[in-house]
């Protein structure tokens, strides 16, 4: 097959729908695709979700990205539309193509997608990924996430970051409570650590963040202990004890806790695993995406022909597209141009 034929089965629309072969719109809305698949929760993969309930013969995800939809966005949300729960490894049959959802790990119900045309071709959308629990899909044509596409954005001290986590809130629950900020996904990443370090402080957070995080907990990750509102009645006894960690939105991060013990989590570190950035205050280097040698490192198992890297969503997509040609010799662009 001519490289040249490739293009014509792949693209990203200036709104970021992720367009793979004839049928499928991935992560936006697209008016001229029956089929809009939602890769994960997170809200630059929910564009456009409105429209396409509406407007798509099928919205696709897995039942966990449902769930957390329905948590995120009220109940009634998706029953304006025809949902169909896919879980991974299971093809759906469109039209002629061939859809698979496979298991990435980034947060819970995320899922890479592969449409298989009626020619054979393989054309293959990470969404976001963290390489280390990723099962590597072999491609004809790959569209890879590019948040961290830049040779400085690498990270060695994974590892480091969680133990590192684990012995400041232990260090912040000997003066009181420990307040952790991060976003959806992350923080029932920083309750799963803790749990398995042991921590027995209570873990007390908002209804939204408790609602999310059982989610987590009927679809199996390991958080087996009871989780707090912050509202509940406990919440006087637990504060009267002084001892507990509660979890909170990044976006709560000026609203909360300002004088306490406060932990942020958060990918965009890269010099070193911790930060002390007050008296009391600590960022962790803590991520769900690959660093730059992680997306290289998906693209050659992969063994694509092309690679379109997504320039709608933040990152560096254009030096990403520059690299995978450089280091691998596989031709690469940046979509939209
Ligand atoms: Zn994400």
């Amino acid at each position: 097959m001519r490289c040249m034929e490739l293009p014509e089965k792949v693209g990203v629309t200036t709104k970021g729908a992720i367009l793979l072969g004839q049928h499928v719109a991935c992560d936006a809305f697209e008016k001229t695709r029956p089929l809009r698949v939602v890769t994960h929760a997170h809200a630059d993969h929910m564009n456009g979700l409105g429209q396409s309930l509406k407007n798509c013969d099928k919205v696709v995800m897995t039942s966990a990205t449902r769930d957390l939809i329905a948590a995120l966005k009220g109940s009634n949300f998706l029953k304006k539309g025809n949902v169909q729960t896919v879980e991974y490894d299971e093809p759906l049959i469109f039209n002629g193509e061939r859809l698979t959802l496979h298991r990435v790990d980034h947060i819970l119900g995320a899922a890479q997608v592969l449409v298989e045309d009626a020619d054979g071709v393989r054309i293959l959308y990470t969404g976001d990924f963290r390489i280390k629990n990723t099962p590597v899909i072999p491609s004809d044509v790959l569209v890879i996430e590019a948040t961290y596409g830049n040779p400085w954005r690498t990270r060695d001290f994974e590892e480091e970051a969680g133990n590192l986590l684990v012995s400041i809130v232990e260090k912040g629950l000997k003066q009181g409570p420990v307040y952790v900020f991060g976003y959806h996904g992350k923080l029932q990443e920083v309750m799963q650590i803790l749990h398995k370090a042991r921590i027995q402080a209570p873990f007390v957070m908002p209804e939204k963040i408790l609602q999310l995080s059982k989610i987590h907990q009927k679809h199996g990750t390991r958080i087996v202990r009871p989780l707090f509102s912050s509202k509940h009645k406990m919440q006087s006894t637990l504060l009267g004890h002084g001892q507990f960690v509660a979890f909170y939105h990044m976006s709560w991060r000026k609203k909360i806790a300002q004088e306490k013990f406060r932990v942020f989590v958060s990918g965009w570190e890269f010099n070193q695993p911790c930060r002390r950035t007050g008296e009391n205050e600590f960022v962790v280097a803590l991520s769900d995406h690959s660093d730059f040698k992680g997306l290289i490192e998906y693209v050659r198992q992969s063994k694509p022909k092309l690679v379109i890297t997504d320039n709608f969503r933040a990152g560096d997509a254009e030096t990403l597209a520059n690299q995978i040609e450089k280091q691998l010799g596989i031709e690469a662009r940046p979509l939209p141009s």
